[in-house]
């Protein structure tokens, strides 16, 4: 099983084999004149595996001088408090709604066994250590974070979080996009074509703002972006179009679903599986449908609650 994928430009995703499964969550490594910034962070069983990556490439615990976080969705930071720990010169940079979270990381905890149950998440997570507030600094639009001579400049980014920032980087010009250009499992190239698939998990999912993210990302032009889920992505502006009209898909039809009542998560998980089998036959997607919905399990019932506390939120502002 291949665990590290080179993109040159000293980029690399370390692959965090999150719950056991093969490049479905990526830890994104940046190398450049002997120091590194690691973009998210797995969980914290990942942390041997990214120390041990970066050791290959010459770079020391001590060397690493970022942990960035695009967002603080566990499945990205729940292994922060850990490579923190271990970098002793690292600061943790994360937007300033995502801080108190890192201090003390039991509301994420909390509302993450809420989502998966109790076992699930100490299976999955093991131990999430808090980050000391004086090792945090905040990242809010136009931060720029240097590393050698190389910068990292901030966006905010709402739409799949209120608190999820992309970095735009200096060198490249590529984007570390986190979870707002979308899902893109490698499982489902073909003919070097690539797919992407939104993430609307809960509880912030904001379609009208994920649709802007899209595009202040897609106006800086960038050859390459990076998503956790997983890796690189050429060829943007096709995908942007896709994500696009994959995220009015999911808008439209939970707003179908508006009225609450004890049917409407499994309407919702109906729809979302819909939409995944819609995009197969569209584009050609060569798995098997069970293969898909084995791969898309966990996101079709995520994006369901996320449409869910979309739905619950907008009905409470009207
Ligand atoms: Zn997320």
């Amino acid at each position: 099983m291949r665990e590290i994928f080179d993109y040159g430009h000293g980029i690399s995703a370390v692959d965090a084999l999150y719950d056991g499964h093969p490049t479905q969550t990526a830890i994104h490594i940046v190398v450049e004149g002997g120091r590194a910034a690691i973009v998210d962070t797995g969980t914290s069983r990942a942390a041997d595996r990214v120390l041990a990556a970066l050791a290959a490439r010459g770079v020391t615990p001590q060397a690493v001088e970022y942990v960035i976080l695009t967002h603080v969705h566990l499945d990205h930071a729940g292994g922060a408090g850990q490579l923190i720990a271990r970098c002793p010169n690292a600061v943790l940079a994360v937007h300033p709604r995502g801080k108190r979270h890192m201090e003390d990381p039991s509301r994420l905890m909390a509302a993450t066994v809420a989502i998966y149950g109790e076992q699930a998440t100490r299976r999955v997570y093991g131990e999430v250590l808090p980050v000391p507030s004086a090792r945090i600094v905040e990242m809010h639009e136009a931060s720029v974070l240097k590393l050698a001579d190389r910068e990292f400049r901030c966006l905010d980014a709402p739409g799949h979080a209120r608190h999820h920032v992309v970095l735009h980087d200096s060198k490249t010009g590529h984007i570390f996009a986190g979870d707002s250009f979308g899902l893109s499992y490698r499982a489902l190239d073909r003919d070097g074509l690539q797919y992407v698939f939104p993430t609307t998990s809960p509880s912030q999912f904001d379609p009208a703002a994920l649709h802007r993210s899209v595009d202040r990302m897609l106006a800086l032009r960038p050859e390459a972006i990076y998503v956790t889920h997983f890796g690189r992505l050429a060829h943007p502006l096709r995908l942007a179009s896709d994500l696009h009209r994959l995220i009015d898909a999911h808008a439209e039809m939970a707003l179908r679903l508006r009225e609450p009542g004890p049917q409407r998560h499994a309407k919702l998980v109906a729809g979302v599986r819909d939409i995944v089998l819609d995009e197969a036959a569209r584009q050609h997607w060569s798995l098997t449908k069970e293969d898909l919905i084995a791969v898309f399990e966990l996101d079709i019932e995520l994006n369901a609650q996320g449409l869910a506390a979309w739905l619950d939120a907008t009905a409470a502002q009207s």
